[in-house]
C-alpha cells in the first residue's frame, strides 16, 4: 500500500434487494479494480462487505456501488461503520455466508438479459441455441425454489449436476454465472423435446414446433412460472380453434411479439411502454393496436392489445424460429389454475394442444405473466405475478414492521400477502378460487411463501365475508396458529391498499376514498360496489354512493345483465316493458324483485355499467367473464364525442331515509338518448361523464366538508381507463390530490395488501 495515502478500514452494510443477483461478486470486481483488501459475504440482513485501503479509493468504491448496482438489485440502505480486525487480510474474498436463516434471498424471476441472448445467438457459443441459458442477472428464481436458503439444492436444479466447464463459470467471481445457482449448458442442464399425440417428434424440438405453428397449429410449450397455449397470432382459423377447445370465448389473449421491432408494427409503443415491455419483468403490457395483421378473435371488441417480449432462452429462440407473433394464453382448461408439471399438462391440455414444447426443469411454484399498462405518466400493474412477486413493497411511513401477519385476500383474484423484515410481500395472483383446484393452488402457494419467508402469523387478516374461501381458510389459520382474526372491510380494504400503494403514512389525515368495484360485503350486511368513504388506515365511513338496486336472481345476476338493467329500470320508477330492451322474462323478474325473492340489494358500479350496457345491446343476455360489459362500454365510449354526462345522483348516506330514486334522471336521459336513435358510441360517453362527474364532485364536496386535500380511488372499475381519467382531472382541476394504483391492482387482486395494512393499524 501506498505510504502516502490515508489508510482507511470499514464496514458496509448494504441492505435491499441483495442476495441471488450477483451482487457478491459485483462488490469482488469494484473492491479489486480499487486496489482494497477485505471480505463480502451474504447474511440475514443482507451483505456484508469488510473493506481497508486507500481513502478516495474507498470513495470511488462506494460511489461505483451505489451508481451501478448489478440489474436485478435495489440497494435500499447503505451503512458505514469502522472496522477493526484482528489483523488486515491482503487481498479481497467473497467469504461463504454463516450458517443460519437468511432473512433475504426470494427473488423475482427475470426475463434473459442482453448477454445471454448474444451467448445464445452467437454460433460459436457454447450455449448456442441453448433454452436454458442464465446467469446472475437473469434466469428463474421464485418458479424454481423449495426453500431457503437459495441454493441449487433448493431448487429445481437439484438433479442437474454441472458439467466442469459449468462448475468453472460457477466458481469463478469474474464469470457472470458466479454462483448462478440455475447455471447450466447442453451438456449437463436441462433438456427440450417435442411431443405429439404418438410419443416424442424426432427432430429439433425448435424448428419443428415452429413449423407446426406456421401451419396454425395449437402448441403446449412449458414456460418459466406454468404452460402456455400458443399459436399464430396472424392465423384467425387457429385463434378461433384454439378459443374453441380451450372454451375461452371472450377474454382477450395475450400475444409474445418477436422483439420490439415487431411490438412497433402491431401498436403504439411509447418510450415508456417500450421500457416496462424490455424491462427484467417483462409484463404483459396493454398498447393501443394498430391496423395490422393480428386475427381478430385475438382480442374482441377491444383496442388495445396485450403484447409481451420473449423472455426466457426458449422464447427467443421459438419466436426467431417462427418469426411470428404468437398468441401465449395461459395453458388451463377454463377456470383451472395453470398446468405446471409435465403429467398435469398432458392431462389438461392434451385435448387442445396438438403437441407439447416439454423440458424436464421443474416448475415449483407457479407463476402467471404479470399485465399492466402505462397510464397517468406511470407503469400500472393489473396483474402482479411473475417478475414482480415476490418483491417486498415498503411498509408506509409510521407502521411497525416486526409483526407476523398473512392476509387471505377476495374469493376473486386473488392474492394474499405477509408480512416480512423487508416489506410487504404480495404473493402471485391466483386467480379466481370458485373451483377445488385453484383453492388447492391458493392453500400450496400460502403454504410455500409462509416456509420461504417462515412467518408463524400472529394476526391473520381476513375479509369480512363470511363465504369467500379465504376467509374461512384465514380463520382456521387464525385458529390453529392462536393468532388474531381481524375482519376487515372489502371497500375499507380496497382504499387501504391505494393507500399504502402510494406509500401514504399511517398517521396521515382521513382522505376521501372513492370505492367502485363489482360487489363486496359492507358493514351493514348488504353488497356494496359504488361508495364515497372517509377512510384513513383505521376505519372507513360511508358518507354517499350509488343506491343499492336489487341483483334479481343473486349471482346470476352477475353473469347476466340484462337482470340489472331490469332491476335498474324498476328502482328508477320506470317501466322495464315499455323500454323496450329487455330480452328475458321480464314479468318475472319485476315481481322476484317486488317480492323480494332471491333479489339481495347492491349499491354496485360494476352491475351499473353491466345494465347501461345491457341497454345498449352489449352482451345483455351474458357475460363470459366480470368486467366484459364494462370493457366493452370503455371501447365504445373512446371513439365517442366529448359530449355533456347524463345527470347521475348518488345516495347521501346522512340521510338517506328521504332519498327520492336517484337514478330515475339518468335513466330517463338515457332513454330519450335511446328513443332518438343516438349513436352508442355517443351515449357510452355519456354514460362514463355522468358518472365520472357525480363520482369527482361528490369527492370534492366531502373534501371541502372535512377539510382533506388528498382523494384515493380504488376496486376493480378503476381498471376503466376512460373513467379514471375523467376523474382524476376533475378532481385535479380542484386542487386535490389524487392516489391511484401502480405496484398493486385496483382490483381484488391488490385486496390483500390492503387488509394487511388495516391489521398492522388497528393493532398500532
Ligand atoms: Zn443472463
Ligand atoms: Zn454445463
Ligand atoms: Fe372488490
Amino acid at each position: 500500500m501506498d505510504a502516502q495515502s490515508t489508510f482507511i478500514a470499514c464496514t458496509l452494510r448494504v441492505r435491499g434487494l441483495v442476495q441471488g443477483v450477483g451482487f457478491r461478486p459485483h462488490v469482488w470486481k469494484l473492491a479489486k479494480a480499487a486496489g482494497l483488501v477485505g471480505t463480502v459475504r451474504n447474511d440475514a440482513q443482507g451483505v456484508l462487505i469488510e473493506l481497508a485501503g486507500d481513502a478516495v479509493a474507498l470513495a470511488t468504491f462506494e460511489q461505483d456501488l451505489r451508481q451501478h448496482a448489478p440489474a436485478l438489485s435495489r440497494i435500499d440502505a447503505i451503512e458505514r461503520q469502522v472496522w477493526l480486525p484482528d489483523r488486515f487480510p491482503d487481498a479481497f474474498s467473497i467469504v461463504e455466508s454463516k450458517a443460519g436463516k437468511a432473512a433475504t434471498g426470494v427473488v423475482p424471476d427475470a426475463a434473459t438479459c442482453p448477454d445471454c441472448l448474444a451467448d445464445i445467438t452467437e454460433p460459436t457459443n457454447r450455449r448456442y441455441g441453448y433454452p436454458f441459458t442464465n446467469c446472475t442477472h437473469c434466469g428463474p428464481r421464485l418458479t424454481i425454489i423449495r426453500q431457503v436458503p437459495y441454493d441449487r439444492a433448493s431448487t429445481a436444479m437439484a438433479p442437474f449436476t454441472m458439467c466442469p466447464a459449468c462448475a468453472a463459470d460457477y466458481e469463478d467471481p469474474a464469470d457472470r454465472r458466479f454462483h448462478a445457482q440455475p447455471n447450466a449448458c447442453p451438456d449437463c442442464g436441462p433438456q427440450l423435446w417435442l411431443e405429439g399425440p404418438e410419443g416424442n417428434v424426432d427432430a429439433d424440438p425448435l424448428a419443428a414446433g415452429a413449423d407446426m405453428l406456421r401451419a396454425g397449429r395449437i402448441l403446449a410449450i412449458k414456460g418459466l412460472g406454468g404452460f402456455h397455449l400458443a399459436c399464430d397470432a396472424t392465423n384467425e382459423a387457429a385463434v378461433q380453434r384454439l378459443r374453441t377447445r380451450k372454451r375461452r370465448n371472450a377474454k382477450p389473449l395475450a400475444i409474445m411479439v418477436r422483439d420490439l421491432a415487431q411490438a412497433r408494427q402491431l401498436c403504439e409503443v411509447s418510450e415508456q411502454d417500450a421500457e416496462a415491455l424490455s424491462s427484467p419483468q417483462a409484463p404483459i403490457v396493454l398498447l393501443t393496436s394498430k391496423a395490422c395483421t393480428i386475427a381478430p378473435s385475438v382480442a374482441l371488441e377491444q383496442r388495445h392489445l396485450g403484447i409481451m417480449l420473449p423472455y426466457t432462452p426458449l422464447h427467443h429462440l421459438l419466436l426467431r424460429a417462427c418469426d411470428g407473433p404468437l398468441v401465449m394464453t395461459s395453458g388451463n382448461k377454463s377456470d383451472e389454475p395453470q398446468a405446471i408439471s409435465n403429467d398435469d399438462a398432458r392431462a389438461q391440455l392434451g385435448g387442445i394442444a396438438d403437441a407439447f414444447l416439454m423440458h424436464d426443469r421443474e416448475i415449483v411454484n407457479r407463476v402467471d405473466d404479470s399485465v399492466g399498462r402505462v397510464e397517468q405518466g406511470a407503469f400500472r400493474l393489473m396483474r402482479r405475478a411473475r417478475g414482480f412477486a415476490p418483491a417486498p413493497l415498503a411498509y408506509p411511513a409510521g407502521f411497525a414492521t416486526d409483526k407476523r401477519v398473512i392476509a387471505m385476500g377476495s374469493a376473486l383474484k386473488n392474492s394474499f400477502a405477509l408480512t416480512t423484515p423487508d416489506g410487504i410481500v404480495v404473493g402471485p395472483h391466483c386467480g379466481d378460487l370458485d373451483n377445488p383446484q385453484a383453492a388447492r393452488a391458493y392453500r400450496e402457494g400460502l403454504a410455500l411463501f409462509q416456509r420461504l419467508y417462515d412467518v408463524t402469523p400472529e394476526m391473520v387478516c381476513v375479509d369480512s365475508h363470511p363465504d369467500y374461501f379465504p376467509t374461512t381458510t384465514g380463520s382456521n389459520l387464525a385458529r390453529d396458529a392462536d393468532a388474531l382474526l381481524v375482519r376487515t372491510n372489502h371497500h375499507h380494504a380496497h382504499i387501504a391498499s391505494v393507500l399504502g400503494d402510494a406509500g401514504y403514512r399511517l398517521d396521515g389525515p382521513p382522505v376521501i376514498g372513492v370505492a367502485l368495484d363489482g360487489l363486496g360485503l359492507g358493514p351493514d350486511g348488504t353488497l356494496w360496489g359504488g361508495e364515497v368513504l372517509v377512510a384513513d388506515y383505521r376505519s372507513a365511513e360511508r358518507v354517499a354512493g350509488l343506491p343499492s338496486v336489487a341483483l334479481p336472481g343473486g349471482e346470476r345476476a352477475s353473469r347476466e345483465p340484462w337482470r340489472n338493467l331490469i332491476a335498474h329500470l324498476h328502482a328508477a320508477g320506470l317501466d322495464p316493458l315499455h323500454a323496450g330492451c329487455a330480452s328475458g322474462p321480464t314479468g318475472l323478474l319485476v315481481q322476484m324483485i317486488e317480492r323480494g325473492l332471491n333479489a339481495p340489494g347492491a349499491s354496485s358500479a360494476g352491475r351499473l355499467f353491466d345494465a347501461f350496457a345491457a341497454l345498449l345491446g352489449r352482451h345483455a343476455d351474458r357475460v363470459g367473464f366480470e368486467g366484459q360489459a364494462a370493457m366493452a362500454l370503455e371501447a365504445l365510449a373512446g371513439s365517442g364525442p366529448a359530449e355533456n354526462g347524463y345527470p347521475v345522483a348518488l345516495v347521501d348516506h346522512a340521510c338517506a331515509d328521504t332519498a327520492p330514486p336517484c337514478l330515475a334522471p339518468f335513466w330517463r336521459a338515457a332513454l330519450h338518448d335511446k328513443a332518438a336513435g343516438a349513436a352508442p358510441s355517443r351515449m357510452a360517453m355519456r354514460f362514463h361523464r355522468g358518472l365520472a362527474s357525480a363520482f369527482a364532485d361528490e369527492a370534492v364536496a366531502q373534501a371541502k366538508r372535512i377539510g382533506a386535500s388528498t382523494v384515493a380511488l380504488s376496486g376493480g372499475v378503476f381498471q376503466n381507463m376512460l373513467l379514471k381519467r375523467l376523474m382524476v382531472e376533475a378532481l385535479r382541476a380542484q386542487g386535490l390530490q389524487v392516489l391511484c394504483h401502480r405496484q398493486v391492482p385496483a382490483n381484488d387482486g391488490g385486496l390483500a395488501f390492503g387488509q394487511l395494512l388495516i391489521g398492522l393499524a388497528v393493532s398500532q
